[in-house]
């Protein structure tokens, strides 16, 4: 009987590939393991069997595989539906998931890379265009794939190309093979097993009488066995010895030493075991928890909504402990990993080694060690803390997942696919191993709280701060008045400046916020602070450049730039913004007795980048620290009395339907640091619209005015949560017929979904490595069935594939937008 397996491919086709099997491969072979397999004429892939049968395919002849990758599964039946419903949802390959989750070291390939030959001087000009654009892409990025560089030029087959470069030694082939990963081993060394009696040891001592260095070797080796039941590693001895490698080989070839090796784990944290006492909750707590506990009996998913300070992380340690009680696993999803190592040693403090941290920034070799630890179920894994990648771990049974920061858009993954959402994903994940799942936010997302308003989801919440703190005293501080009148020192009013200077006299720390994003530029009237904005959407027009125009990123409007300010006539219109780097400047030209720091993208590169900064801040090295958002999250600095918020407008007018949300979630979250001890902190807020609603409802806590609102004018777009968006973009070298294909697209889905469909757009960026872009907006009614509109959305893309014309052009599928 002839054997088959239906294999997923790490690429972005929609489908298995079915390979033929020898009858002992199909004994051997099981779901979850890897086979090495050819595709195409030359390629190798590594891919993921999925079932194992004995129906041929039809219309083809199966290829066999090359070799079975594994004796075990890595991949266990959860995961695998888990995957599915990925694929399925945003719209994307099971390869292309596959891809995302599993530690690239799990994913070999004998691709070609292409490296540029440095030895080689030569004239640019000697190359032809395709030529030159592969050998910029080569100047910016070291190495290269062969089918990334098809990409770059848009064709099928760049060895040609690539052929011509190699003859003219401008570039280099390096085939990688098996890049295997390769357990790290420590080297060990004890007695030889001879030498373990003491008349044999006296034999020996006396035998190297007259060779002292080894004797002295064996009498260091004594001298540490006493001191540590650990064991020695051979280069302890060398050192604790004095000893050369040389000497120490020659006692190992007579057997007197000998050699052995332990694996170590790579990821070694925490391993000091747990210290704290978890804590005692207070009134406040102990009845959320009741009420977290409550929705979980009703098998709901939780959430549970505490301003900032209330000790919601209290909460989740109890939750953690009853979880880890019942023998399950936990899994904590953060928005930032990088941002939280203060949280990280808090649970290490109540948990110690029980907890694994899966990081964006570990190498391939330690994701691969944590995949194994929670595909064990091994102790050392128990709690997994990540970010969003996390959710694609090998759980075999958790019990529960913590989604902390769950309003946080960094949850969602933008590029490459899959495009999920790691909050709305981990709630299926825990619908799969019917696991407790509980979203935390002192700030909930319009659409969580929404859920939890219409009942879908259990409600828990801890209106006071620890200790009765009391929030900050806000204060909204009018910037427009004070530009009119010359009262500003650069970009400081004299409000923000007076509350610096007094809570620096008293030794006291400030934090000061300045959010800005590259990008995307709006226009700003310097005197009135109005901003224009799009006449059909509640969002502010981007400016840009290169067509001197204001345009609507959602609908596509658009007008020539203004001369001069619509409301007040003026012509002082500013388009360029200011960062943190200009603020952090001014401050240390206004205080110059005082250190002033920087966290921002730039400052905090590198593996330990922000805990460099955390740290001098939180040993008071620093005294004003001035940030991007990333000073806004869950720090706990006990000495920051006060903190600035530079220009609030600059979020408000943020091109988004979320603009609103997000300046009301970010501005609470930033004033959360102030005063989290004894003393009421302040905040100021400079502003140029000090009457603006959300502002108004910063200030004063006013989620539930801030939601409602919200949820109106979502309603009146057609935004979620009563819709849902998904983005269509669109992507070719080629503007017309970029411009074509989109035009195609969208009128053949306007033919059956109507007004929803919204665009085609260009993003603000509208050429990326040398391809063009252009948008299309789907608002989907929630009633109407989600996989119907899909499903016609996908029968379009197939006839569009279909013509000729059209088929380099890259559709990709953005569900659930942000
Ligand atoms: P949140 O996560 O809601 O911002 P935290 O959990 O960080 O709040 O709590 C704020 C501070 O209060 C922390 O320093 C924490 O150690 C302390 N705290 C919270 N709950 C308790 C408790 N039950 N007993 C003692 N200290 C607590
Ligand atoms: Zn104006
Ligand atoms: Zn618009």
């Amino acid at each position: 009987m002839a054997h088959f397996v239906e294999v997923i491919l790490p690429i972005p086709l929609e489908r298995h590939f079915t390979y033929a099997l020898t009858a002992q491969e199909a004994a051997k072979l099981g779901m979850g393991m890897r086979v090495a397999v050819p595709f195409g004429k030359s390629k190798i892939y590594t891919g993921l069997a999925v079932r194992v049968h004995t129906t041929p395919p039809q219309g083809y002849e199966a290829k066999g595989i090359h070799e079975i990758l594994d004796t075990d599964p890595i991949v266990n039946p959860i995961q695998l539906k888990h995957w599915q419903w990925i694929a399925h949802y945003y719209m994307c390959s099971l390869g292309e998931v596959m891809r995302s989750a599993l530690p690239s070291a799990f994913l070999l390939e004998s691709e070609t890379l292409v490296l540029l030959n440095k030895e080689t001087e030569f004239d640019e000009a000697i190359l032809n265009d395709n030529e030159f654009l592969v050998y910029e892409a080569l100047r910016h990025q070291p190495v290269l794939k062969v089918h990334e560089i098809a990409a770059i030029i848009d064709r099928k087959n760049a060895l040609p190309l690539l052929q011509g470069l190699l003859e003219r030694k401008i570039i280099h082939l390096k085939e990688t093979l098996y890049e295997q990963y390769r357990p790290k081993l420590v080297k060990y060394i004890r007695m030889g097993a001879a030498y373990n009696t003491d008349d044999a040891l006296e034999e020996l001592l006396h035998l190297l009488a007259r060779a002292p260095k080894q004797s002295q070797v064996v009498l260091a080796l004594f001298q540490l066995r006493s001191t540590t039941k650990k064991p020695i590693s051979t280069k302890d001895l060398e050192k604790a010895a004095n000893a050369s490698k040389g000497v120490i080989r020659s006692l190992v070839q007579k057997e007197v030493l000998e050699e052995y090796h332990i694996q170590e784990d790579r990821v070694n944290i925490g391993t000091e075991g747990a210290t704290d006492a978890v804590k005692e909750l207070n009134e406040y707590q102990q009845r959320a928890l009741q009420d977290v506990l409550k929705s979980f009996e009703e098998e709901k998913v939780a959430l549970l909504k505490g301003i900032t300070s209330s000790g919601k992380t209290e909460v989740y340690v109890k939750l953690i402990q009853d979880c880890l009680e019942r023998q399950q696993q936990v899994l904590y999803l953060l928005p930032e990993i990088a941002l939280t190592t203060q949280l990280i040693s808090r649970l290490k403090a109540y948990f110690g080694d029980k907890i694994a941290v899966y990081h964006s920034k570990y190498n391939v070799q330690e994701r691969v060690e944590i995949w194994k630890h929670v595909s064990h179920h091994d102790p050392k894994a128990q709690i997994v803390i990540g970010a969003r990648s996390a959710l694609l771990l090998p759980f075999s049974k958790v019990g529960l997942i913590i989604i902390d920061e769950e309003h946080e858009t960094s949850f969602k993954q933008f590029d490459p696919a899959p495009r999920y959402h790691a909050r709305d994903a981990a709630i299926v994940l825990g619908q799969l191993h019917n696991a407790h799942v509980l979203l935390g936010s002192a700030t909930p997302s319009i659409e969580s709280y929404h859920n939890a308003m219409v009942g879908k989801y259990g409600y828990a919440e801890i209106n006071r701060r620890y200790g009765n703190v009391l929030l900050p005293d806000m204060e909204l501080v009018d910037i427009k008045e004070a530009h009119r009148k010359r009262r500003m020192k650069g970009h400081f009013s004299e409000r923000l400046l007076e509350e610096m200077t007094e809570t620096l006299s008293l030794g006291e720390q400030v934090i000061l916020f300045q959010n800005r994003r590259g990008f995307a530029p709006i226009l700003e009237c310097l005197s009135c602070g109005h901003t224009p904005q799009c006449p059909n959407c509640d969002v502010s027009l981007t400016f840009h450049q290169y067509r001197k125009q204001l345009r609507c990123h959602y609908c596509g409007h658009h007008t020539a730039m203004p001369e001069s300010c619509m409301v007040c006539g003026s012509t002082e219109l500013d388009t360029k913004g200011f960062g943190t780097e200009q603020i952090e400047e001014e401050v240390s030209a206004l205080f110059p007795k005082y250190q002033v720091g920087r966290m921002d993208l730039d400052t905090t590169r590198g593996k330990h980048g922000y805990e460099k900064i955390i740290t001098s801040f939180e040993r008071q090295e620093i005294d004003v620290l001035v940030g991007t958002q990333m000073v806004t999250k869950g720090l706990d600095f006990r000495n920051v009395n006060l903190v600035g918020v530079l220009h609030a407008d600059a979020l408000l007018n943020f091109p988004d339907y979320r603009a609103h949300e997000r300046t009301f979630q970010l501005l609470t979250q930033v004033a959360g640091r102030a005063g989290r001890t004894k003393k009421r902190g302040k905040v100021i807020i400079q502003t140029y619209n000090p009457y603006h609603q959300i502002l108004k409802q910063v200030s004063t806590g006013a989620y539930e005015a801030m939601y409602q609102e919200q949820l109106y004018e979502r309603e009146l777009y057609r935004y979620p949560p009563a819709n849902r968006v998904l983005k269509i973009t669109f992507k070719h070298k080629n503007f017309q017929l970029l411009n074509e294909a989109t035009d195609w697209f969208c009128g053949a889905l306007k033919q059956k979904i109507g007004a929803a469909v919204l665009g085609p757009e260009y993003p603000p960026v509208a050429r990326i490595r040398n391809q063009y872009l252009k948008h299309l907006l789907v608002k989907m009614d929630k009633k109407v069935a989600l996989a119907h509109t899909k499903g016609y959305i996908k029968r379009v893309e197939k006839s569009f594939g279909a013509i000729a014309a059209y088929r380099g052009v890259r559709v990709i599928y953005n569900v659930d937008h942000i």
